[in-house]
């Protein structure tokens, strides 16, 4: 029984010697008076982990802002525009423009997309 806790707790030592050492130093900066210099590693650290995840969401947003995939409305072909910008057809040549995240003839036949509804409000959760 007691060889068994101490062979378990040599396991853990080695394990976590190393974060003990980190710890170590830690404290010690912490007492010489550098406690601004720990604060300051750890904040670097976590940004550092941090600014991929913080990259990825910001162009996640800005695509959901700004590209517009969607079938045209006369034709049914899939393609991808831009928000607010003129594009043709590239299938059948119609003028169109992308508002929320739809193409929409620019002479409009008076029948408004339901869809167009759920994905306004998708893109505004985004934006929350
Ligand atoms: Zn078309």
């Amino acid at each position: 029984m007691n060889s068994n806790f101490s062979r378990l707790a040599q396991i853990n030592l080695s394990g976590i010697g190393c974060w003990l050492t980190v710890l170590l130093v830690f404290m010690l900066l912490s007492a010489a008076g550098l406690g601004w210099l720990v604060n300051g590693i750890v904040v670097a650290f976590l940004l550092l982990l941090l600014t991929p995840f913080i990259a990825i969401l910001v162009l996640r947003w800005w695509v959901s802002r700004n590209v517009v995939e969607d079938q045209c409305p006369v034709c049914n072909y899939t393609f991808t525009g831009f928000n607010n910008v003129e594009v043709r057809c590239p299938s059948c040549g119609e003028p169109l423009t992308a508002e929320d995240g739809h193409f929409k003839r620019q002479t409009p036949p008076g029948t408004i997309d339901v869809d167009a509804e759920t994905i306004e409000v998708d893109v505004k959760q985004l934006e929350d």
